[in-house]
């Protein structure tokens, strides 16, 4: 697990080696992958397949925290 600070207006590009879950902890964010922008709900999880670049953007005028974590061996939601 991976938890991503970005101030006001950055942004941060990156890909998994294997398939990804992105979920928004705090602040505004989205993110572009596959050329699609997504916007980001705290708490909702997007899930992207290995080797997808993603590109996270802060939105907001505070920092934003996102979680983004490999998901090895799932493949849906964690339904736990
Ligand atoms: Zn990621």
């Amino acid at each position: 697990m991976a938890n991503i600070t970005l101030k006001a207006g950055e942004s941060f590009e990156h890909a998994h080696t294997e398939r990804s879950r992105t979920t928004l902890i705090a602040g505004d964010a989205e993110v572009i992958v596959f050329g699609k922008r997504i916007r980001l709900a705290i708490g909702e999880d997007q899930f992207f397949p290995a080797g997808a670049s993603h590109k996270i953007i802060n939105t907001g005028t505070t920092n934003c925290t996102v979680d983004c974590c490999n998901e090895i061996g799932t493949e849906g939601p964690p339904g736990r």
